[in-house]
């Protein structure tokens, strides 16, 4: 296995993984933050997840003593884990078991899943990623394409043109701005298709 500190780039871990011929990660190169960050938001993307990979985490409980969490006690699911409902916990590192693979097989999937954020991302402007989970049966992108809310914009925060599923700092967007268009982006699309939008996006 290899082990990673929560502080690590979930991206740089992906890349010490394509180093070592180890395949497994590929789905996380292009997903910015933390390995520890990763590992509460049970980070995923293109059929790979954090759960997929995770063989152990340590992390310190409230009293701050040391403890470990075999993967299939983290309580994984979508974007979530044991760790949202436990915030005095801190992920201290991650183990994660990855199999050796073919380096060049590992580079190219990992450049081809780069080139498609490329394509359909809006990695332009700044964002939080994709404000919304995927509700069972749709794609909130294309819901909210659908309600015609592309582009639509409360003070510095949008809607992207490029991808509906991201709200983008255009400049100088406030909180305030972000939670207002996600209120009007839930709101419509309930209105117009009776689904229930749930940010993605957590608000600390
Ligand atoms: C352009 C873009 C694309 C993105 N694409 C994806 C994607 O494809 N898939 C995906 O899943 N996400 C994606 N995201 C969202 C985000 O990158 C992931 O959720 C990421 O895993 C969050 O890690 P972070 O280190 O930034 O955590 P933060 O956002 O800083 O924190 C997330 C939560 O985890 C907690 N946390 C962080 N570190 C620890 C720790 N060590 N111990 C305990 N709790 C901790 C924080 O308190 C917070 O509640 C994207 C974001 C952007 C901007």
């Amino acid at each position: 296995g290899v082990r990673a500190g929560a502080g690590a780039l979930l991206s740089g871990v992906a890349k010490a993984a394509l180093e070592a011929s180890l395949t497994g990660l590929e789905f996380a190169a292009g997903i910015p933050g933390s390995a520890g960050g990763a590992v509460f938001m049970n980070a995923g993307a293109y059929g790979g997840q954090m759960a997929d990979v995770v063989r152990e985490v340590a992390y310190l409980d409230g009293d701050g003593a040391l403890r470990t969490c075999a993967g299939a006690g983290c309580g994984f699911g979508y974007r979530t884990s044991v760790f949202k409902a436990h915030p005095d916990w801190t992920v201290v590192s991650v183990t994660l078991g990855l199999t050796p693979g073919d380096p060049a097989s590992i580079r190219t999937q990992m450049e081809d899943l780069a080139q498609r954020r490329r394509d359909k991302q809006p990695l332009d402007l700044p964002s939080a990623g994709s404000t919304f989970k995927r509700p069972e049966g749709y794609f909130a992108g294309k819901l909210i394409q659908d309600a015609g809310l592309r582009g639509a914009a409360i003070g510095g925060a949008q809607v992207s043109e490029k991808h509906a599923g991201f709200i983008v700092n255009r400049g100088g967007a406030t909180s305030a701005d972000v939670r207002a268009l996600v209120s009007l982006v839930q709101r419509t699309v309930l209105e117009r298709f009776g689904v229930a939008l749930e940010c993605e996006v957590r608000f600390l």
